[in-house]
């Protein structure tokens, strides 16, 4: 999978990594060329066009390393921006199987790989997670269907909702439920009709299994060599019926990736697994970062930047520590600090990590000191001149004022954080003399 789409890009970084410093041009040429290959990989358009986008910002803003080439770090920057765009918050990882029998739901179009998926799926949930699974074929216009379910249940070893003519999808998921109740089955899958398209009728069968099974989970299979067709469609499933995810199919073919990329953020579902083959264990779940790597396939020098951004993250901590050990701390060592807090999860995170220093953060906590405070206290900082900020005693009535004003904010706000320079200066000068600093690091690592 990916493969058009690998080779062109890794035919722009090739290019990007020959070059020294790069310009601005340099830098927007290659998104013009990535923007293409995206679309030529079927990526919609407004994915496409973020992506570009926040591409280009990150690259333009991006601290330069000494050792990586900037077109080595804007390949780290496409890595990490390829995983956002795959990935969502809050992505809800394995399946929800929990207060047996869990009902899990398949719907999609005939041919979309619905019916070896859900195998696929009750074979995995089977062999890796020790499930008991009944499967259903609800299809009850198609003898064949339900045949084809019954033949893949017996290959591997799970059992089907025996085949009862004249039954109803209804009626045929109440059984099932009813059936994997008494049997003490943990799952059971309903596997749903498929049309060639999305019609009222297919939509209404399906609404109507789905208020009477009530399911944990309701997986959209979708083929994945149908690009932004197979996105329509899943924003078509979701408005009617609702999903909790998607399974793309066919990924082992020569597809050009572009349904796997657009999905996330066109239709805010995640994709849970990948189909990749006709094999009954040729399905994978979807990892945002190993599909990236796939498709960049630049691992080596995605670790290489990592790499290099952990050590000048270290060197820079260990600078500002030397001279914090010597009582130096002016207001750029202060917003170091304040921006670090807002990384490592607010005060009261960083503080509780150093000795003596909980308390303190409680106090601080106390006093309201929470992380929308982070924000201004950095804005303060950020609104002062060089001078001011390596020694804010300089800092009389007229200064503060503009400071103020600069942030948006009041004096007193100003204050308070002069204030709290002036004691976080104070500790680091004792804690530097008694050799606290380094207890104190070595907390923190
Ligand atoms: P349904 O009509 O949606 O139930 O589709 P089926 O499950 O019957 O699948 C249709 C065809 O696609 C079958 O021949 C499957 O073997 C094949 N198929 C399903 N998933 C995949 C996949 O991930 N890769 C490949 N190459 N073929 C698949």
């Amino acid at each position: 999978m990916f493969e058009n789409l690998s080779e062109r890009l890794s035919g722009v970084f090739d290019r990007l990594t020959k070059q020294g410093a790069l310009s601005e041009d340099d830098v927007r040429t290659a998104m013009r060329e990535v923007r293409v290959a995206l679309l030529e990989a079927d990526v919609s358009l407004p994915v496409a066009r973020d992506f570009v986008k926040a591409v280009t910002a990150k690259a333009t803003g991006a601290a330069v390393t000494k050792s990586v080439t900037p077109g080595q770090q804007v390949i780290k920057i496409v890595h990490d921006e390829l995983i956002n765009t795959l990935s969502g918050e809050g992505d809800p990882g394995e399946l929800k199987i929990d207060n047996p029998p869990a009902p899990i739901l398949m719907v999609g179009l005939q041919g979309s790989g619905k019916t070896t998926t859900t195998a696929k799926l009750a074979k995995r949930l089977t062999e890796r997670e020790g499930k008991r699974v009944l499967m259903a074929s609800l299809d009850v216009n198609r003898p064949a269907a339900m045949e084809q379910l019954a033949i893949l249940g017996t290959q591997i070893g799970v059992q089907t909702l025996p085949i009862v003519k004249g039954e109803t999808p209804v009626q045929i998921a109440k059984r099932a439920k009813q059936q994997a109740t008494l049997g003490g089955f943990d799952v059971y899958m309903l596997d749903t009709a498929g049309r060639l398209s999305i019609d009222e009728q297919l939509m209404a069968e399906v609404e109507a299994v789905r208020d009477v099974a009530n399911p944990r989970e309701t997986l959209l299979v979708v083929d994945g060599l149908t690009g932004q067709d197979a996105v329509h469609t899943a924003e078509n499933f979701d408005g009617q019926i609702g999903i909790t995810g998607v399974v793309l199919t066919r990924m082992d073919g020569d597809g050009r990736g572009g349904a796997a990329l657009s999905m996330r953020a066109i239709t805010g579902k995640p994709i849970r697994f990948v189909g990749l083959g006709e094999k009954m264990d040729a399905i994978e779940t979807f990892e945002p970062s190993r599909i990236a790597d796939r498709i960049l396939g630049m691992g080596d020098i995605v670790a290489l930047v990592e790499k290099a951004q952990e050590t000048m993250e270290i060197e820079a901590q260990e600078r500002m520590m030397k001279r914090f050990q010597k009582g130096l701390f002016n207001m750029n060592d202060l917003k170091g600090q304040l921006e670090q807090m807002q990384k490592m999860g607010g005060m009261e995170g960083v503080m509780g990590m150093m000795p003596g220093m909980g308390k303190m953060a409680k106090q601080m906590d106390k006093a309201g000191m929470d992380d929308g405070i982070l924000k201004r206290q950095v804005a303060l900082i950020n609104s002062m001149t060089k001078k001011e900020r390596a020694n804010p005693a300089v800092l009389q009535a007229s200064r503060k004022k503009r400071i103020a004003a600069g942030a948006g904010l009041e004096v007193s706000e100003l204050n308070k954080l002069l204030k709290m320079h002036r004691q976080m200066a104070d500790m680091m000068k004792k804690m530097g003399k008694g050799g606290m600093m380094k207890k104190a690091m070595a907390a923190m690592m």
